[in-house]
């Protein structure tokens, strides 16, 4: 039996072999602790009858812990000079299934189709290449595929951010759009240490489960975003004073905006970051109809 490939002298061997260059473009940082990937693995509650998707395969360091886990495992790796790589490490795994492409660009429902059939328990576990974390993750949740969750590792930075609760410094618009869509909680932080090369910056891994019914009811889901994205540009003014300079017409329609916010319950000179979900969606929906 083969020693797993996270481990430091399995991975520097493979490295070796195919004498591979890491591309820091590409957010290329491998996991080289065992005890991490279980732990990741753990996070995501997988069973026998689950399918799951993985971006950035990297050498299969957590690709093989989610292979023993899971029914099967659908991975989209960028890299072309990673694929006989990992034709070799998982070459013992008959449930892994490689995808070489940009998993920004690839159609997930159909591959979702295709690749699972029928499979009801669909999660999405990844080590993200850091340089393009929020749009992987605002693709899964704005294209309504039909995923359980994420376990993602990420920069501790933006973690904080995607968990932050309302009044903390942390929150803000990026909050707001992934708590919109699932219950967000931080699991894990993860040392620079268990990376090969190291990044710049500390991780987190975060666990992000879809909800049954929204967080809110919405009745313009372009607009709440619009009017989130418009109360946090200046994040020391008001939230009057944010929604006036930054709606179109705002500052003719002063008024109207002052009266949403009051028939909404919020103190115009409240800032944006004091707003809970719940009241961003009562101001959107008075506001959509006001305009
Ligand atoms: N999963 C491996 C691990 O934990 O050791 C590697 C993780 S590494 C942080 C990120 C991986 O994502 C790299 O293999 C990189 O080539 C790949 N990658 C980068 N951008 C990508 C993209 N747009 N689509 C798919 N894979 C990508």
């Amino acid at each position: 039996m083969n020693k797993d490939i996270a481990t430091p002298n399995r991975t520097r061997a493979i490295l070796e072999k195919y004498g591979f260059s890491f591309k820091k473009s590409l957010g290329q940082n491998f996991l080289i602790d065992t005890n991490v990937l279980r732990r990741i693995v753990d996070h995501a509650e997988l069973t026998e009858e689950s399918g799951v998707i993985e971006i950035g395969p990297g050498i299969g360091a957590l690709t093989e812990h989610l292979a023993k886990s899971a029914n099967k495992v659908v991975s989209f790796e960028i890299d072309q000079r990673l694929l006989p790589v990992l034709q070799e490490t998982l070459s013992i795994y008959d449930n892994v299934k490689i995808i070489h492409s940009d998993f920004l660009k690839a159609n997930i429902e159909l591959v979702i189709q295709e690749e699972f059939g029928e499979m009801k328990d669909l999660m999405v576990v990844a080590n993200l290449p850091y340089y393009v974390t929020t749009p992987i993750i605002m693709k899964l949740l704005t294209e309504q595929i039909p995923i359980r969750g994420i376990v993602v590792m990420l920069q501790k930075e933006v973690a904080d951010r995607m968990t932050a609760a309302a009044g903390t410094k942390d929150y803000g618009s990026l909050s707001i759009a992934v708590q919109y869509y699932t219950k967000a909680e931080k699991v894990m932080t993860v040392p620079k240490t268990v990376f090969v090369p190291q990044p710049n910056v500390d991780s987190a891994v975060i666990r992000l489960t879809r909800r049954d019914d929204p967080v809110v009811n919405v009745e313009n889901e372009d607009h709440l975003f619009t009017i989130v994205r418009a109360s946090f540009a200046q994040r020391r003014k008001t939230i009057l004073n944010n929604l006036v300079n930054q709606l179109p017409n705002g500052k003719q329609k002063k008024e109207v905006i002052e009266e949403a916010l009051k028939s909404a319950n919020i103190d115009p000179k409240r800032r944006g970051e004091t707003l809970a979900i719940e009241e961003f969606a009562l101001l959107s929906n008075i506001l959509l109809e006001l305009f």
